[in-house]
């Protein structure tokens, strides 16, 4: 028998109430989401929560991130990496990082976060040109058409023993049709591909279930 989604979001309630309980600031800057370009577009609390534990477990204080929102995410890490971290937090529109800013500050993080402003591909690839130092953990969760160039722009960012995560790799399920059409989806399978076709790398991908529907998210280790 399936649960419904109903069910799906009942756990999911329930696991985050028990886990990962937002404080103030968190709670506020999901909220905030509706002021956005695209509200509900954050990460569930209990995907947070993974992301703040991954960091934790990768040892990581540099952490980049592309597509900020209204900072949800970013704040989880930002907790993460500590008062000696730094994400640097990639982000297209001004009135995001507007958004974003206020909830970083209201979380007590501003000081350990950057945003750039401006798409996140040239912004990497700005980053790259100044030799930038690499970064310990990548979260991939912008536009997914250039999920393939964000992969790409990640490597050059990161060390042997980095931690890589590409969200929203299921799609309803959409991932696995070789012929669509949707450019997201596209996206995501050519950079899954590039994963697959890559020797420096080792990598999973989990389904998820939740108040965030059907989809799933890539986790990608740098070997060399
Ligand atoms: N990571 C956020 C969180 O979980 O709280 C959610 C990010 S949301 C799914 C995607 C973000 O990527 C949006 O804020 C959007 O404006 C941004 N974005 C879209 N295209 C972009 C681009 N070309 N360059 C940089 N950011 C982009």
């Amino acid at each position: 028998m399936y649960a419904s989604e109903e069910s799906w979001r009942e756990v999911d309630a329930y696991f985050a109430d028990t886990l990962v309980a937002e404080d103030a600031a968190l709670a506020e800057a999901r909220a905030s989401g509706a002021r956005t370009t695209l509200p509900r577009g954050e990460v569930s609390p209990v995907q947070g929560g993974l992301l703040s534990l991954l960091c934790r477990t990768a040892g990581a204080t540099r952490v980049l991130e592309f597509g900020t929102l209204a900072g949800y995410s970013t704040i989880w890490m930002a907790r993460a990496v500590g008062e000696g971290g730094r994400v640097t937090t990639l982000e297209l529109t001004e009135q995001n990082a507007a958004i974003a800013r206020a909830n970083l500050e209201r979380a007590g993080v501003a000081d350990r976060v950057e945003i750039l402003l401006g798409p996140a591909a040239g912004t990497a690839q700005r980053l790259i040109e100044a030799g930038t130092e690499p970064y310990d953990f990548v979260f991939i969760d912008a536009d997914k058409p250039s999920n393939p160039v964000y992969l790409r722009a990640a490597l050059a960012l990161t060390r042997p023993g980095s931690l890589i995560v590409i969200d929203n790799v299921v799609r309803n399920g959409a991932v696995t049709d070789p012929d669509t059409t949707d450019d997201r989806v596209r996206g995501v399978r050519q950079a899954l591909a590039d994963i697959a076709a890559n020797p420096d790398l080792e990598a999973t991908a989990l389904q998820t279930v939740g108040v965030k529907g059907w989809d799933g998210f890539t986790l990608i280790r740098r070997r060399a």
